[in-house]
């Protein structure tokens, strides 16, 4: 099976095979600016499984070793790729055409949670990434 999207105006598209590795949120500042939301939903996938198309997403060092790609004409953010995964790519679960079918499993840089924001699931929240391992309490307040 293949999941497809696009950015916002249509001029790229992308097609990522087989499931995800993983869904998560993602509460940090940088995912913050590149996408202008409170917070941002990604899938991994093995970079050889996804394929983008049509115009080719420019391109951002984000931090140090960190990529994300975006649309040039419209801005959309696309995907993240970190030298510290570096057969990994996070593509936007808010890219893709049903980004129902991709329920995250667990939040992440929860310590980066914007105060006001309150998300009633009972996901774990990881006060940075999984490796990391520390989980913060399910209470958000
Ligand atoms: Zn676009
Ligand atoms: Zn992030």
């Amino acid at each position: 099976m293949s999941r497809t999207g696009r950015c916002l105006c249509g001029a790229v598209t992308f097609a990522a095979a087989g499931e995800p590795g993983w869904v998560g949120i993602c509460h940090c500042e940088s995912c913050r600016r590149a996408t202008g939301g409170v917070l941002v939903a990604a899938a991994g996938y093995k970079r050889d499984a996804v394929r983008f198309a049509g115009a080719a997403p420019m391109a951002y060092e984000s931090s140090p070793g960190a990529l994300r790609r975006f649309c040039a004409r419209c801005g959309t953010a696309l995907s993240y790729e970190s030298e510290q995964w570096p057969d990994d790519v996070h593509l936007m679960v808010g890219a893709f055409d049903r980004p129902q079918d991709l329920a995250p499993r667990f939040h992440v840089f929860a310590q980066e949670r914007l105060p006001w924001l309150r998300v009633a699931d009972d996901l774990p929240r990881f006060r940075t990434t999984p490796s990391a391992g520390e989980v913060l309490p399910d209470r958000e307040d």
